[in-house]
């Protein structure tokens, strides 16, 4: 069970002797997402599994223009099919893998092992093969792949359309939890568990409202609600946020 926030409830207990102050229990999810919308556009996303664990493993630490020129280099240069990947020529691969971040031979032994898994797996139709297995197979056979762990795993069924459920990135993460929908728990694993957990219960249930509640989370923690220090001045939810309201108290 999600855990409450304890930003949240030393507001709540503030509040109940402040009239007329902004109340933390104002703030819903579905609220925030809207609120947050404006500031953020949702543009095209990759929907083909193989694109977006390809997308996941073409860099490290790098902002997403970097990424999105070096994916489309790789799709020009490679291709997303998945014998075109495993014959891929090292000096191609290690031109792209050199331009996005640390360990760049690294990168170029997942981009192999991408192609090979697929063939290996799935006979190069990873989208044919997730759509027919129980949902807790297509998790196991995502997370064999580099990069992808169950966060990489819900993003994949989400926007490849395979399953209808709540994924963060830790960006958004961040951001509810900042914001006081669920609390920071021992480690990242059990706190995604927490989020994902109110994104399902306070979010909206089709594909079409997770996918943008996704993005804008992602988009809200990396330009405003930013890991170092959040800039809350310019934010629509300054006057609701849980982690703001801490710092008014
Ligand atoms: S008010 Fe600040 S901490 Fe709260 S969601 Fe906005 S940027 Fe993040």
């Amino acid at each position: 069970m999600a855990g409450v926030n304890p930003e949240r409830r030393r507001v709540k207990s503030a509040n109940r002797n402040v009239r007329g102050q902004s109340s933390v229990d104002d703030l819903t999810l579905r609220g925030a997402v809207t609120g947050l919308a404006s500031l953020y556009a949702v543009r095209g996303q990759l929907s083909d599994p193989l694109a977006l664990i390809v997308w996941e493993n073409i860099g490290y630490l790098i902002d997403d223009e970097r990424r999105s020129a070096l994916f489309e280099e790789f799709v020009d240069r490679v291709g997303l099919q998945p014998a075109r990947i495993v014959h891929a020529p090292v000096p191609v691969l290690t031109d792209i893998a050199r331009r996005g971040g640390m360990s760049p031979q690294t990168r170029v032994e997942r981009l192999r092992l991408i192609g090979a898994l697929a063939i290996a797996e799935c006979d190069g139709d990873l989208a044919g093969r997730l759509g027919c297995l129980p949902l807790a197979k297509a998790r196991t056979l995502l997370r064999k792949f580099p990069a992808i762990g169950d966060p990489g795993a819900d993003k994949i069924l989400l926007f490849a359309g395979i399953a209808v459920l709540p994924a963060l990135d830790s960006n958004g993460l961040r951001a509810m939890v900042r914001m006081g929908f669920c609390a920071e728990e021992k480690s990242y694993a059990q706190t995604y568990k927490a989020a994902i957990t109110v994104l399902a219960k306070d979010g909206e249930t089709d594909a079409a409202w997770l996918k943008r509640a996704y993005v804008i989370l992602r988009e809200h923690g990396k330009t405003l609600c930013k890991r170092a220090a959040p800039i809350c001045e310019p934010c629509p939810l300054d006057r609701q946020c849980a982690h703001r309201m801490v710092a008014k108290l």
